[in-house]
């Protein structure tokens, strides 16, 4: 199996620093208490490592293991967010286990990025549970797309559109800060998802592309022509020109933040130091 072709030339900068970049952008740390992840994403760059060093397979992917030692840890306190999780989902299935990681890790006083693709059943009690520690958590709250066809396509089994609204939409009224990523854009339709989610953001709206697409599907759906064939439209658009318009629309817009991706692409200053959130 041939590795990833990784571009770390274009990753450095002139001083020779590697630009911060993935999860990197978000938070100085990430933290993870389960392999696997039940909602299967085609585009999943964890899987591709997973499946590349031997810890998955394609199919065994979607049938999750929690780490025991991850549950038994005590979490110190870390300089800079923590953002949770970096490489699995939070599903009703591991919700306990999760509920009990974070209140352990806020409890210590850390600061919290919590990433997914929620149903209102996840987030209902995750703001319950986590409401005396909420100046200290953020939801970033994934939708790469406002069609059901394509997020079940890409991500075939994470929670539809609208229960991402309505996830986000509880967590606002919460009180809780919001945020919304949409990378990797899922297809050329993403100022629908910026107008439905800007009521109930707080934060930020993050712009980015998919990464390795080809690489990953190539790992991640061996056998799946639909797959190739779907990558190769989302590559389409992405080497198109509506990225450049995408920003010309929205660079003024505060509440709108490009991923590296875009950053590296269109020549915008790109941050070394990891977590900055910009
Ligand atoms: S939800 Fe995240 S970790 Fe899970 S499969 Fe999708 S991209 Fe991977």
């Amino acid at each position: 199996m041939r590795p990833f072709p990784i571009d770390l030339k274009s990753m450095h900068n002139p001083a020779g620093d590697t630009y911060a970049h993935g999860t990197q952008e978000w938070a100085r740390h990430t933290l993870n208490i389960q392999d696997g992840c039940y909602h299967d994403c085609r585009y999943c760059y964890a899987k591709a490592l997973a499946i590349r060093f031997k810890r998955s397979t394609p199919t065994d992917w979607s049938h999750p293991r929690l780490r025991v030692k991850a549950l038994d840890k005590s979490y110190r306190k870390r300089a800079g967010r923590i953002m949770f999780p970096s490489s699995h989902d939070i599903t009703e299935d591991n919700l306990d286990a999760c509920l009990s990681v974070l209140r352990n890790v806020v409890n210590r006083g850390n600061d919290v990025l919590i990433v997914t693709k929620p149903s209102l059943a996840v987030v209902k009690p995750l703001c319950r549970e986590l409401h005396p520690y909420r100046s200290s958590v953020t939801f970033r709250i994934t939708i790469g797309s406002a069609s059901d066809t394509v997020l079940r396509f890409w991500e075939p089994n994470a929670p539809r559109y609208r229960q991402r609204l309505a996830a986000l939409k509880h967590a606002a009224e919460r009180g809780f800060q919001t945020s919304v990523s949409c990378e990797p854009m899922l297809d050329d339709r993403i100022e629908k998802v910026i107008s439905d989610v800007r009521p109930y953001v707080t934060d930020s709206i993050w712009i980015g592309q998919a990464n390795r697409l080809r690489q990953i599907i190539a790992m991640n759906c061996p056998d799946d022509p639909d797959a190739n064939t779907k990558a190769e439209e989302l590559l389409e658009f992405q080497d198109s020109s509506r990225i450049e318009n995408l920003y010309l629309k929205y660079r003024s817009d505060r509440q709108i933040r490009w991923k590296d991706s875009i950053k590296k692409r269109l020549g915008l200053s790109r941050p070394v130091m990891h977590g900055l959130d910009v």
